[in-house]
């Protein structure tokens, strides 16, 4: 079906919104919807299947949230709307999002269901009967199977992530809740790309789906500015120390591919003196849950993550990403770079890079159509492929 919708909308207001949710969008600091939300949020609220596809940060959240917030029956307190999300993190965030969504609904009750957390907690959660659920896939079907939950008169049912959440592995587990709700429910895709497993699912479980496909406009795209640094896998950790010596940067995300090369790099911070902390599948639930908000609160400026960890968690104002080694996937290093840049915004990026990653490098390159900015170190200075140093023009 093609997308027939006005795609002329330019504000909040002529969509058609409740007064309470142009209040919170207000408090949220939104002045315009971004594109995604602009082509999503008239389609969804009138009911219709979607297959999204939007870069990262491009405002997917509010696009799926605002509308399941419009539709909510306030006085029925069966489970009526779903998101499914890959990680627990991303479901945590997605919760907050909705909840400063709902901040003027009266009534209106979101549960948080994620793997990791003791069930009897998630329990007192669903005796205050939500009328929404967010939740990783495992856990809502151990739920769904101690009969704690029921999708029987669910309406509408997000895939948050799909893509990365069916390349997971999740496969199965979504079948099996999509096929616990009704067959006339609204299934909502939304990825930062599409793949098989997509398609599968949209072939299956959606009716006459709508396709929104947005490019990463001027208006939307992250501005990142990407630098590789070229180095050597023994310099890695004192090139790095030099950027975060130079100060320039309060709130850093640092990338690593594995859990033991994080904590080894976290140790190392901490020990020359730095404040970080790190996020990997290996540490507890609530302790990530703590570090996770301690960054966002600012109390720390550098946080170290595997991507798994880090999978589509916003933070604000993160002012650099630094590859500490370069992400086995394509698809990652968009995600990690997006981590700055959000919300129209300016980011930096920064790649360390041996020379056997370089090929690695430029598939990523390939891959994001983008020419990075050359930098390397010469007499313990950064510099700039022209031989000036590198921190003196930022
Ligand atoms: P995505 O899911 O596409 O990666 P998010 O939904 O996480 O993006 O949104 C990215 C950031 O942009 C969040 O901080 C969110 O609060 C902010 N944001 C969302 N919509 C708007 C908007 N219309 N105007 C300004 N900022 C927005
Ligand atoms: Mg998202």
């Amino acid at each position: 079906m093609a997308e027939t919708e006005n795609m002329t909308i330019t504000s909040f207001d002529e969509m058609d919104l409740s007064k309470e949710i142009l209040r919170a969008v207000k408090d949220m600091g939104f002045t315009e919807p971004s594109t995604v939300q602009a082509r999503t949020i008239p389609l969804m609220m009138s009911g219709a299947d979607i297959n999204a596809i939007a870069p990262t940060g491009t405002g997917k959240t509010c696009a799926f949230g605002i509308p399941m917030l419009e539709y909510v029956q306030l006085k029925d307190s069966r489970v009526q709307e779903v998101v499914l999300a890959p990680t627990r993190e991303l479901a945590l965030q997605i919760g907050d999002e909705l909840t400063r969504l709902a901040k003027y609904i009266t009534g209106c009750r979101i549960a948080v269901l994620y793997g990791g957390q003791p069930i009897t907690k998630q329990l007192n959660q669903l005796k205050r009967k939500p009328q929404i659920i967010i939740a990783t896939p495992g856990r809502l079907l151990d739920h769904m199977q101690r009969g704690n939950i029921y999708l029987d008169a669910v309406h509408t049912m997000v895939l948050d992530e799909a893509d990365e959440m069916l390349n997971m592995g999740f496969v199965k587990d979504v079948t099996r809740i999509i096929e616990a709700t009704p067959v006339d429910r609204q299934l909502v895709l939304f990825s930062a790309t599409t793949n098989q497993d997509v398609l599968t699912i949209a072939w299956k479980y959606q009716h006459e789906p709508v396709e929104i496909t947005v490019e990463a406009t001027k208006k939307d795209r992250p501005q990142i500015a990407q630098y590789v640094i070229a180095t050597e896998q023994n310099q890695k950790i004192d090139h790095l120390l030099y950027l975060l010596d130079a100060d320039v940067y309060q709130r850093i995300m640092i990338f690593c591919n594995t859990k033991f090369m994080t904590d080894r790099l976290t140790s190392r911070l901490k020990k020359e003196g730095y404040q970080a902390e790190c996020i990997h599948g290996d540490i507890r639930q609530s302790q990530r849950n703590e570090t996770m908000s301690g960054f966002r609160k600012g109390k720390f400026p550098i946080l170290i993550a595997t991507d798994v960890a880090a999978r589509g968690i916003d933070v604000d104002d993160v002012e650099a990403v630094i590859n500490f080694d370069l992400p086995p996937e394509n698809e990652y290093y968009l995600h990690r770079i997006g981590r700055t840049g959000r919300a129209h915004k300016h980011g930096v990026s920064f790649s360390l890079v041996t020379f056997q990653e370089s090929v690695r490098m430029d598939e990523i390159l390939r891959y994001m159509i983008a020419k990075p900015l050359p930098l390397h170190f010469e007499d313990g200075v950064l510099r700039n492929q022209d031989g000036t140093a590198f921190f003196e023009h930022i």
